[in-house]
């Protein structure tokens, strides 16, 4: 026996429901005691690619230390500031869940610095965007399932996967590209789980900052975000250690910009009031939004780990030594495609069949780009250090 999944009967009617969904790119049967954003989730996490993100870096190198955050945790992170958003304003949890966990399936290793490399080495070949790339990965590059490629995900999800993108690469992915021409708004949903990447990796970053020697908490207190919470905590536990001080600061910090994307997001919904989620996309501005004042004060938040976390002679030295990888990774494959594993060599070949050299570049960036940090490491090892076995 089917059964009904209760998501649809309590969700608001401008949220994601199951049965309005503009499907999969080719067509299945519905899942059984599932709702098709369930599925989605349960694909995105049974996926090479997720399994991946626990080994690839968002600021500092996965060997650095145990307690920074890689991929996967931020992900984790995303999808559980996402989901709390989507409970509190009605819409599918299950849906923000996916694309939370989806977001970064695309990310090169050394985050960043990975991705600026890559991209550079892609530039004549119509370059390399991590973002775009998590869509490639759920739709062409994963190999699981017999009937078609990729994961073979729902409208919904690859439409909050796919964040921003140009006219250029918009006009070329049809259907999924259209609202970047049209100037419109994904889903709800898909906005939560964009909003939550930000929020989680501001709070996270300053907690790995400060672990990290990079900041004090002298310089953090210059910031009204973490000054107002700083100062409660302080009154109201004077003494407290450090530890403790840092974690109850970032933890009042998440949630007071999370209740204020909740109130603000509220009261926008209230005065577009849309019926469904085709209304949601035609508005001309995002319904899930922080107040002016955070927004303003979060951007400070943004600014002031510019330049003083990633911008750090210490976490420079490692992006650039990072950078150097990668270019000599695209470099050697470019040049010779037999240096790859056998099954990436063929791909190559196929694609300059069809593509020429471009074709050749994109097969060696999904390569590169699938790589771990210390898969990427050992890579290089192997083809630069000639005393490293091959
Ligand atoms: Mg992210």
């Amino acid at each position: 026996m089917t059964t009904v999944q209760a998501d649809s009967l309590t969700l608001a009617p401008y949220a994601a429901h199951d049965e309005q969904s503009r499907g999969r790119r080719y067509p299945e049967p519905k899942p059984q005691f599932r709702s098709e954003f369930q599925r989605d989730r349960d694909r995105i996490i049974h996926s090479n690619a997720f399994r991946r993100l626990v080994y690839k870096t968002q600021v500092f190198v996965n060997h650095e230390g145990d307690l920074y955050r890689t991929r996967i945790t931020h992900s984790i992170e995303v999808a559980q500031i996402g989901r709390s958003v989507a409970r509190a304003l009605g819409v599918n949890e299950t849906l923000t869940e996916a694309i939370s966990l989806a977001h970064d399936l695309g990310h090169t290793p050394f985050g960043h610095a990975g991705q600026d490399a890559l991209n550079e080495c892609m530039r004549p070949y119509g370059g390399f965007e991590h973002n775009l790339q998590s869509l490639r990965v759920v739709d062409e590059l994963e190999e699981r399932y017999a009937a078609f490629p990729g994961l073979n995900l729902t409208f919904e999800c690859r439409e909050g996967i796919l964040k921003h993108c140009s006219a250029r690469v918009a006009r070329e992915l049809g259907e999924i590209g259209e609202r970047f021409l049209r100037h419109q708004q994904p889903g709800i949903e898909a906005q939560i789980a964009n909003l939550a990447d930000e929020i989680a990796y501001n709070n996270h970053d300053v907690d790995d900052g400060i672990r990290a020697g990079l900041v004090d908490l002298q310089q953090l207190t210059e910031m009204r975000l973490f000054r107002r919470q700083y100062d409660a905590v302080t009154a109201e536990h004077p003494g407290l250690g450090e530890r403790r001080l840092v974690h109850e600061v970032i933890r009042r910090m998440i949630n007071h910009i999370v209740v204020d994307l909740v109130r603000t997001s509220q009261q926008r919904i209230a005065e577009a009031a849309p019926a469904c989620i085709d209304d949601v996309r035609l508005l001309p501005r995002p319904l899930i939004a922080l107040s002016e004042q955070t927004l303003e004060e979060h951007r400070e938040l943004m600014r002031f780990l510019r330049e003083r976390v990633y911008r750090h002679y210490k976490v420079l030295r490692m992006t650039t030594k990072a950078k150097r990888v990668i270019e000599a990774l695209f470099g050697a494959f470019m040049a010779d495609i037999q240096l790859m594993p056998p099954e990436h060599q063929e791909l190559a070949i196929r694609a300059e069949a069809s593509f020429g050299t471009a074709g050749r570049a994109r097969a060696v960036a999904d390569y590169v780009a699938g790589m771990t940090d210390r898969y990427a490491i050992l890579e290089h090892q192997r083809l630069y250090d000639p005393a490293e076995r091959t």
